[in-house]
């Protein structure tokens, strides 16, 4: 299969998965995760009809931006708060605000550009100390920190399961949109913080992160592997 046959059953896989479930496929955003792949097959994956595009770290994804400016730009890994600069004003959403040091990094360099930045938080649903995150219990008061950023604009959440049993990805995707609405009932109101998005979902669980309300899937060895046994 070549890349176009691999977008395509991506698409119709996600398609119906939707009508299992009942939900609408335009609810739930593809992030394509170039992260593996050199920039001329961004050219491809565009012809392709692929927009969103989702990168780990800040080099190549601005190697890649520069190149193809017109797609949307997803930042989703790991970034330092001395790389900010690099990320802010640049993405079209960073996923991976995990700390309060990097939201003061990035809420310095957005009032710098004079833009608002749109985030999601990391919540470490599961609570594996291995994993990037903030911890469920601190999140409320992570999120009072994010209403004092004029520059940062909070869409919701994100996380990412342990790999290797669905039904422990299952109940991390579960908590997370359950946290979610609860901090939708808390934060719907305020200006800078909206719970809309949920960013759930890799190559191997994304079924189960849409059952449970993905608004967003990030997948990779998916799309762009030859090997990769769905
Ligand atoms: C690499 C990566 C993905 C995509 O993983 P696949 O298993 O290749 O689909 C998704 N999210 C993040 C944060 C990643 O680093």
């Amino acid at each position: 299969m070549g890349l176009q046959e691999r977008w395509d059953s991506t698409k119709l896989d996600i398609a119906n998965i939707c009508s299992d479930c009942g939900r609408d496929p335009e609810e739930v955003r593809i992030i394509a995760v170039s992260k593996t792949v050199d920039p001329p097959v961004i050219a491809e994956a565009l012809a392709c009809g692929m927009r969103d595009f989702g990168e780990n770290r800040d080099k190549p994804f601005n190697e890649k931006r520069s190149a193809y400016p017109d797609a949307n730009w997803h930042f989703i890994g790991h970034l330092q708060s001395n790389k900010a600069k690099q990320v802010v004003g640049r993405a079209h959403l960073i996923h991976s605000l995990d700390r309060p040091s990097l939201l003061l990094a990035i809420e310095k360099e957005a009032a710098k550009l004079d833009i608002i930045q749109d985030v999601l938080v990391e919540v470490s649903v599961s609570g594996e100390e291995s994993k990037a995150g903030i911890a469920p219990d601190e999140l409320d008061a992570f999120l009072e920190q994010v209403c004092m950023c004029a520059h940062v604009h909070c869409k919701g959440l994100m996380t990412m399961a342990p790999q290797g049993d669905l039904s422990v990805a299952q109940n991390t995707f579960e908590g997370l949109r359950n946290l979610a609405n609860i901090m939708g009932k808390t934060y719907g109101e305020r200006d800078n913080i909206c719970m809309s998005e949920l960013s759930m979902g890799m190559s191997e669980d994304y079924r189960v992160a849409i059952e449970e309300g993905a608004t967003m899937v990030r997948i990779g060895r998916r799309i762009f592997s030859d090997n990769f046994k769905a």
